[in-house]
């Protein structure tokens, strides 16, 4: 049998699979993030997503089927009018960070070219934006871990805050045979009962306790004063702003013994080759940016970032969160991650899209603020939506639903039913991930190519088509072959810092993956893009001095209990493709609620049992699970399923515009 060589449908991992045009998927050894030819259950069941019955393959205007001329004619006409009573910001374009780069490209080129609107974001602000936005703070530049996964298992520690990756990527463990781990999370999740070190903060603490961990580290004399001399600014001010954080005040504040931080610290500073990484845990909160960013002063103070083995990452989570906010679905971005307020960057993009800088909109509404906006007076009365689906997944999700139900037109492109789609007026069904070609950046920052392995059904059309289609009736030329986009997009990426100019889809394959920042045809890409200098003007990482602040929804006696959400092995994001996938459904079939025995037993709860959880903003009734790797005042519950984030604060980070899914305040009873 043939087998087309490509990469899973999935998480930030991207592990490589060989695939037979029967969909017979087998895993690569020669993509480094498979650790040797590793797959999770996820990977290893993705192909039933191909032949799944609840596949769409018919558009579907108000519930009808209807075929791709009617619809595509239906929303263009509706757009057109639609901007033509509330202006180009009428109209709005959400995408997500599972779709290609191809598609992330074309689809920020079509809402600023073709329908002139500032209005579009994507489901990767909820992802990894308060990561992304530390490091361009400090390094002058976000590329998620700016160095080959290889280089954890080199290392002899590895801190990681916020990520749960046993069971987000189950391959990436593989990677953490050697180092030394020191986990910090609110549970005792998989991840962290592999722990050499686990320090379990209050939800929402994780700041304070990153405050705490670089006093100590000042305080015991483990600061490379050499490295921060020669390759950082701002130290001293850093120092001065953690005077006041000794280690008590921050065991008060996050639970978190002393001795313990002090033997985190303590290894982390002894190590040769030392790694801090943040996963969503630690990023998912008001205050999330700066969080990162304490983790990140901690890493600089003691040397590890720039050094070959050593280093800060961020845990990118979706199948292409990196390029998915590196190619212009951004609010704030144009491709190449240029600012879109930026004139240069405007002239560049406006040059290669052939239309003058001044016709660009400029920046829009965030994520959820978008969201929030939809079908009020001054907000949006259309959306296009696109590889997200946010009845599930965005915040405060109940009056997210209410704010679609509120628009005009709302459209969604999906290959199934989703909870969102369901509530659309026009329905259009794509191809996915083995049907279509396009390339994903995985969390290295290494450019993939996913290459075409079987025919999608009849009936469906990829995005990069729909596209063509729509544009094709505003009067544009739009193509749909995913070469050629990519070709544009490398012209558009040039000079910017996602600069792909010189990756091709031959060198992908040739290479087994290309490393951005890749500026010419010769350029071997760029693996460790921090080695020489940082990218910041002077060449130098900038420390930025940061405050602790209490979550924004605080515990009381109402609302007693934490409520911090997450993923489960067996199920992937809003689970709108996982939930369909029978082992995967058999292994994880139900949302619950996991609740710690002794407040089990004070609340009269036991295991099986159903109870109402409620927050200021919803409730609902989820089966209850009793477990001590939770902390007796936090309650944990998965976001795969609808409900779950209709208890989440959807107050946002003030410079990422990350909504705080990591931490509220909730109410847990039984229901008789
Ligand atoms: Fe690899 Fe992630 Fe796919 Fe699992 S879900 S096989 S870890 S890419």
């Amino acid at each position: 049998m043939g087998k087309v060589l490509s990469h899973c449908p999935y998480c930030a991992l991207q592990c490589g699979m060989a695939i037979t045009a029967e969909a017979v998927i087998s895993p690569r050894s020669d993509i480094p993030a498979n650790a040797g030819g590793a797959l999770c259950q996820k990977g290893w069941t993705a192909a039933e997503l191909l032949t799944s019955g609840e596949r769409l393959t018919t558009p579907l205007l108000h519930g009808r089927p209807v075929s791709w001329e009617t619809a595509l004619d239906h929303v263009a006409g509706r757009l057109s009018e639609i901007r033509a009573e509330h202006g180009p910001d009428g109209v709005a374009v959400f995408g997500g960070g599972g779709l290609t780069n191809e598609k992330a490209y074309q689809l920020g080129k079509f809402a600023r070219v073709v329908l002139g609107t500032s209005q579009i974001d994507y489901n990767g602000r909820f992802c990894m934006s308060s990561a992304a936005a530390a490091s361009s703070r400090a390094f002058g530049m976000d590329r998620g871990m700016p160095f080959p996964i290889t280089d954890l298992a080199e290392a002899d520690v590895v801190l990681l805050a916020g990520g749960n990756v046993a069971e987000t990527m189950p391959p990436f463990v593989r990677h953490l045979n050697g180092p030394r781990l020191i986990v910090v999370d609110p549970r005792r999740t998989a991840t962290a009962k592999l722990a050499w070190l686990h320090l379990q903060p209050t939800p929402g603490t994780d700041l304070a306790l990153a405050l705490g961990l670089l006093h100590l580290a000042i305080a015991d004399g483990l600061v490379d004063e050499e490295y921060v001399a020669a390759r950082t600014s701002g130290f001293d001010a850093v120092r001065t702003s953690l005077a006041s954080w000794w280690p008590e005040r921050v065991e008060r504040i996050t639970g978190v013994p002393v001795p313990r931080m002090r033997q985190a610290v303590r290894a982390l500073a002894s190590a040769d080759r030392g790694i801090v990484l943040t996963g969503r845990g630690a990023e998912q909160h008001a205050k999330g940016t700066d969080t990162v960013t304490a983790f990140i002063n901690l890493a600089l103070a003691l040397g590890l970032p720039g050094r070959e083995g050593s280093g800060y990452g961020c845990l990118t989570g979706q199948g292409n969160g990196q390029g998915g906010r590196e190619h212009g679905q951004k609010a704030d971005q144009l491709p190449g991650y240029r600012k879109i307020d930026d004139p240069a960057a405007r002239e560049h993009v406006a040059r290669v899209w052939g239309v003058s800088p001044e016709d660009l909109p400029g920046p829009g509404r965030s994520a959820y603020e978008l969201l929030d906006a939809l079908g009020t007076p001054e907000g949006p009365r259309a959306l296009l939506l696109f590889g997200s689906n946010p009845v599930v997944s965005a915040p405060r999700s109940g009056h997210v639903t209410d704010r679609l139900r509120a628009l005009d037109l709302l459209v969604v492109a999906d290959i199934v039913l989703s909870e969102t789609a369901a509530m659309a007026d026009v329905v259009l069904p794509v191809t996915q991930w083995a049907e279509e070609t396009g390339t994903m950046t995985n969390l290295e920052g290494r450019v993939l190519l996913r290459r075409q392995a079987v025919r999608p059904p009849d009936g469906v059309r990829g995005d990069l088509e729909v596209l063509q289609g729509l544009a094709k009736r505003f009067g544009h030329a739009f193509s749909a072959d995913p070469r050629e986009v990519f070709d544009e997009l490398r012209r558009a990426s040039a000079g910017g810092l996602a600069d792909y100019a010189g990756i091709t889809y031959e060198r992908i394959e040739k290479e087994k993956g290309v490393f951005w920042p890749c500026p010419s045809p010769g350029h071997p890409g760029t693996p460790r893009p921090f080695l020489d200098r940082f990218a910041t003007p002077d060449g130098r990482a900038r420390f930025v001095a940061v405050e602790h602040r209490p979550a924004v929804e605080e515990i009381d006696e109402d609302y007693p209990l934490y409520l911090t959400t997450g993923r489960v092995l067996a199920q992937y994001q809003s689970g709108a493709q996982t939930r369909r996938i029978a082992p995967l459904a058999e292994a994880a079939p139900e949302p619950f609620v996991e609740l710690h025995p002794d407040l089990a037993g004070e609340l009269e709860i036991g295991a099986g049992d159903l109870v109402r959880v409620t927050s200021r903003r919803g409730e609902g009734r989820w089966v209850a699970r009793i477990s001590d790797a939770i902390r007796r005042d936090t309650v944990f519950m998965p976001f795969h399923w609808e409900g779950a984030n209709r208890l989440t604060n959807p107050a946002l980070d003030p410079v990422s515009r990350m909504p705080e899914f990591k931490v509220c305040a909730v109410r847990v009873e039984r229901v008789a």
